[in-house]
């Protein structure tokens, strides 16, 4: 067991814990009560020493740091939660063996008992005998059709309950965070990251890329929404790529994506920005069967940092102008919030 802490333990513990949440304005919810127990009991050093380390950096830990050192330290042991689903299939398939195995059994009988009528009406010529084998002939038919028609039936309801175990799997694999296309965070984390960062004391650069893509609705019109469906899945592989921890890029909406950036200031911003700019302008798509060269795409981005005190919204709203000012100068660029 993880957790043996006795009654007077634990609550020491938690109280502890608390007020080192709200100095650093960690969002109270279980997974971080949990994480911030297991830090003050110190029972993981490692786990403390890398607490201390983003603490350090960031004046907060992070919602996505969290999670990821939460999984790693705290529950990396645990059963995995597709493991029930699992052992369903598993006596699933065994008992649909067991039954295959059993009308496989009545079938080769039924087969059998076919073959020496067969035989028995080829040498015999008397009505008696052919009553006898009419009936035999009767009853087994009875009994292999009950017997074909419940397999059949329990066919039906092993492939029910698989299709209904198939979509609890698809449940638990959808995460609420991850835009579907482009396989980023959506807006919603990006705003609970942002918000933390900024609610937290320390303060801290942090930087933020609005990315727009350059005449999306054109492309659109042009080369058919699949197409522009694929190029806003090949920026997310993009953008996952590039964006090394703690970059976090995000679906911000539509052809718009934002990139924090925390722990670097502008010129940081700038920089990755830029390189991303030419990285983007040097995608070439293709058409599939020709080969031939249909377009090339572009984008423009504005950037802004956080000044004291902004507030999540008037960090956004800055590097939205500077994004607009990008457009407004020709597109294909970068722009710096002043
Ligand atoms: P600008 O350079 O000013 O940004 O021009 P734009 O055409 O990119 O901007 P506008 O806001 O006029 O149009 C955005 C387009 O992005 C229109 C919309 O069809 C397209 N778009 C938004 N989301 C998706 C999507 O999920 N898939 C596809 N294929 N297109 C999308
Ligand atoms: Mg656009
Ligand atoms: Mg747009």
């Amino acid at each position: 067991m993880k957790f043996a802490e006795n009654t007077t333990q634990s609550a020491e513990y938690l109280r502890q814990a608390i007020p080192l949440m709200v100095k650093y304005n960690i969002p109270p919810n279980p997974l971080n009560y949990a994480l911030w127990y297991t830090y003050v009991s110190n029972r993981i050093p490692s786990l403390n020493f890398q607490i201390d380390q983003t603490l350090d950096t960031y004046g907060t830990c992070p919602t996505l740091l969290g999670e990821q050192m939460f999984r790693e330290h705290v529950i990396n042991d645990e059963i995995a939660n597709s493991d029930q689903t699992q052992n369903q299939l598993i006596a699933l398939t065994q008992n649909l063996h067991r039954q295959a195995a059993h009308a496989a059994k009545n079938t080769s009988d039924y087969g059998a008992m076919l073959d020496d009528s067969l035989t028995a009406l080829n040498q015999n010529d008397s009505n008696h005998n052919i009553e006898k084998i009419i009936n035999r002939l009767a009853e087994n038919t009875l009994s292999i059709s009950e017997s074909t028609g419940l397999f059949q039936k329990q066919i039906t309801d092993a492939q029910t309950e698989i299709l209904a175990l198939k979509a609890e799997l698809q449940k638990t694999r959808q995460d609420a965070r991850i835009d579907p296309l482009t396989g980023l965070y959506n807006r919603r984390v990006f705003n609970t990251e942002l918000e933390q960062v900024a609610g937290a004391s320390k303060h801290t650069n942090t930087a933020l890329i609005m990315l727009d893509i350059d005449h999306f609705k054109k492309f659109n019109d042009d080369y058919g929404h699949l197409m522009g469906d694929k190029v806003l899945q090949y920026f997310g592989k993009l953008l996952k790529a590039e964006c090394k921890e703690p970059a976090l890029p995000v679906r911000f909406g539509g052809e718009e994506f934002a990139i924090l950036m925390i722990g670097h200031n502008e010129e940081d911003a700038a920089i990755f920005a830029e390189n991303l700019r030419q990285k983007i302008q040097a995608i070439r798509i293709k058409q599939k069967k020709s080969g031939k060269i249909i377009s090339s795409i572009t984008a423009s981005f504005g950037i802004s940092k956080r000044t004291e005190n902004e507030s999540a919204e008037q960090l956004i709203e800055r590097a939205d102008k500077a994004l607009y000012l990008a457009k407004n100068s020709g597109r294909n660029q970068v722009k710096i919030a002043p």
